[in-house]
């Protein structure tokens, strides 16, 4: 028993420092004393906490839950220090679709009162059954930011004026990548694409490109199985037959036979592209799709 609340007690201050050590440099920790306890938000995966740090800084403790770059998002399986961090949050941010359905039963588990709950996929209108990867839908990700504030405005009305001014800051941060889609589009529109898996669904219809690979082996892939015999086959001949321009590879969703047909791509000299499902650590959420984007046209660009 007295093992147990030990463990309990390392628990929630391991995640209450790893929210803390994120936003917070080492000077910040003297001033922390003084300072009220910041609200804690938990977002599902970290595209979404990149987000909410950028609007909020440090005026929330933030967890994102979903970050490791070497794991597939799709089998991950939650864990206690989850639940610790739902429980006590004031907000908590789910992708939806049954891309993160462990959160919802996390959220049943803990009831909570005074915590909020924002289903990004309810927000952007996608309907069960439309591609799960929805921040890759560049308007899905300015709703998001819009309703963050929304939220930040309302709960913490003394510092309403950050939220806004850092609100305008990241819509001012954010023409860029929307405009490197429409310049793409442009160049680029109906341009034949293959793709392992479907994440990059919703920006290739934003950049007017086609997915010629079957929709079963995606979905296969996707689902951690191996796709039918006959969708591999027709992959395989789109790449040998340069149907496909550029294949785009999930780097997070791999197997024996996305590795198949990674090699047969460079075996027929079809530009590949890794894209991943979380975002790399380091980076932002527009610098992320801006360099996969960057990447995308380099390998157009070399193709006839
Ligand atoms: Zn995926």
């Amino acid at each position: 028993m007295t093992q147990l609340i030990q463990r309990r007690a390392l628990l929630s201050s391991a995640v209450a420092a790893s929210g803390a050590v994120v936003l917070w440099g080492p000077r910040r920790w003297l001033e922390a004393a003084a300072v009220p306890a910041r609200m804690t938000i938990v977002a599902a995966e970290n595209f979404y906490g990149d987000i909410i740090g950028q609007i909020a800084g440090d005026h929330v403790s933030l967890t994102s839950i979903i970050s490791d770059p070497n794991a597939d998002p799709h089998e991950y399986e939650s864990s206690t220090r989850d639940m610790a961090a739902i429980s006590r949050a004031r907000l908590v941010v789910i992708s939806g679709l049954g891309y993160d359905g462990f959160m919802t039963k996390l959220v049943k588990a803990t009831p909570n009162p005074q915590r909020e709950i924002l289903t990004v996929a309810e927000l952007a209108g996608k309907k069960p059954g439309d591609n799960l990867h929805i921040w890759y839908d560049p308007r899905v990700m300015l709703t998001f930011a819009r309703a963050v504030t929304d939220f930040l405005v309302r709960a913490d009305p003394p510092n309403a004026t950050s939220y806004r001014n850092w609100l305008h800051l990241f819509e001012t941060s954010y023409k860029p990548f929307t405009a490197k889609v429409a310049e793409m589009r442009a160049r680029f529109a109906g341009a034949p694409l293959g793709a392992t898996e479907p994440i990059f669904g919703y920006m290739a219809d934003a950049l007017g490109m086609r997915i010629l690979t079957s929709k079963e082996f995606q979905k296969a892939v996707e689902e951690g199985e191996d796709p039918p015999a006959r969708a591999i086959a027709e992959m395989e001949d789109q790449l040998r037959r340069h149907e496909i321009k550029v294949l785009i590879y999930n780097v997070q969703t791999v197997s024996p036979v996305t590795e198949r047909i990674r090699k047969d791509a460079a075996r027929f000299s079809v530009p590949i592209v890794g894209v991943s499902e979380t975002l790399p650590p380091g980076s932002s959420y527009q610098r992320w799709m801006i360099k996969q984007l960057d990447e995308v046209e380099q390998a157009l660009s070399k193709t006839p």
